[in-house]
């Protein structure tokens, strides 16, 4: 059994072969350090520069406003760090949600031992933050509000425009973690009304190690790294050229295609869904049915351990992810079906399935063979699940 199927796109992606090839001069002969004033240097100096010109127009701002960094975790912690360091006169108070991704989670965590005051807003049954919630916890003292675009987990697509508004008329800046959003759903940063955006190249299609973070002007943000001068001095360090060109590339393809590939991965979950309702009993969706990325589908398997389906699956062949890829491993449920209500069983008993590009109507029907199989076989090993049918 050769057959791989691949369906753990929001984990990581493979590079789009017009990506590497973007990439692939930068690595040979335009190896150059963009800071070197020489022709090596210039010419590193013009793709960067150029790179950060396609990224600004593609999320309809200026190239002034785009930096790169390393990919969304230093993104997020730049944003959520930088921001409380440089306004701590202001204020002690930060406001995120509780379904986050742990770089914006543990950066919380790290700045409540320096004495930060941090709310972690609740969602609901589907994973939405409410505006009025946001309203209510809004305090004099708050410089921050970060929540994120659509969740890595679930794919819950949040209220973003109307959240930035109310920080907005309250003069608190506002962030999104837009990690999984990006090159899935169109992202303008002036209709979204953000001040900052996170974002990585892995996840559409770009290189692992590449990421950027939109800053409107005038935010006042300490930096994490200090040294060089580089990127307006607020990420010092040489800067990945290569993987600058490529995530670029990868943001550009993603745009053009974007229509298209949403339409399709939309069509292919769909029918995944219906045809696992129809073929396995006692299956949830966690997520919004509708406000959801295109890609994402999050499903329960009431009375089986998502871990056992994982590991069944990848014996055929087939890759998918219990929760977000960083909790793999825990025994702890994810934190997010756990804030957005689902019991510890359910939560447990989840798995992610991530569509993407390399995915087939084909592979689906594959998949719809052998999990039924699956599942049933594990749901006669549990004394708990055969009880409750008896
Ligand atoms: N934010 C979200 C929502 C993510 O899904 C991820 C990656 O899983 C990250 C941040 C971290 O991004 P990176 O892997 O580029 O550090």
């Amino acid at each position: 059994m050769d057959r791989k199927i691949y369906l753990d796109h929001n984990a990581t992606t493979p590079v789009h072969p017009e990506v590497l090839e973007a990439m692939l001069p930068f690595y040979k002969e335009g190896f150059g350090n963009a800071s070197s004033i020489h022709s090596f240097g210039r010419e590193a100096k013009v793709a960067l520069e150029e790179s950060r010109e396609k990224v600004a127009k593609l999320l309809n701002t200026d190239p002034l406003e785009i930096y790169f960094t390393s990919g969304g975790t230093e993104s997020d912690n730049l944003a959520v760090k930088g921001i409380a360091w440089a306004n701590r006169k202001k204020g002690n108070h930060i406001i995120t949600s509780k379904i986050e991704h742990h770089a914006v989670l543990e950066s919380c965590k790290y700045l409540e031992r320096e004495g930060f005051e941090v709310t972690y807003l609740p969602v609901d049954r589907y994973g939405l933050v409410a505006p009025d919630e946001l309203k209510k916890n809004i305090r004099k003292e708050t410089i921050l509000v970060s929540i994120m675009h659509a969740n890595n987990e679930v794919g819950t697509i949040e209220p973003i425009e109307e959240l930035s508004k109310i920080a907005k008329e309250n003069g608190v800046y506002f962030h999104t973690d837009a990690v999984q959003s990006t090159g899935k759903i169109k992202i303008d940063v002036n209709s979204l009304g953000v001040d900052l955006l996170s974002l990585s190249a892995h996840k559409f299609y770009g290189p692992k190690g590449a990421g950027a973070i939109y800053i409107t002007r005038g935010v006042r943000l300490t930096p994490l790294a200090h040294g060089g001068h580089h990127e307006k001095a607020r990420r010092a360090g040489t800067e990945n050229v290569p993987g600058i060109v490529g995530l670029a590339k990868a943001l550009e393809i993603a745009n053009r295609d974007m229509e298209k590939e949403d339409r399709r991965l939309k069509n292919l979950s769909e029918r995944f869904f219906e045809r696992i309702k129809e073929q396995i009993s006692d299956v949830y969706l966690n997520g919004h049915p509708e406000l959801r990325i295109p890609n994402t589908l999050n499903l329960s398997f009431k009375g089986v351990e998502g871990e056992s389906i994982i590991l069944s699956l990848d014996l055929k062949g087939i890759a998918v992810a219990s929760g977000s890829a960083c909790t793999s491993g825990t025994l702890e449920p994810s934190h997010v079906l756990s804030a957005m209500g689902v019991p510890p069983d359910l939560a447990q008993s989840s798995l992610r399935f991530s569509f993407g590009r390399s995915n087939t109507f084909d592979d689906i029907d594959y998949v719809v063979e052998v999990l039924p199989e699956i599942v049933s076989r594990l749901r006669a090993m549990s004394p708990i699940y055969q009880k409750e049918k008896a």
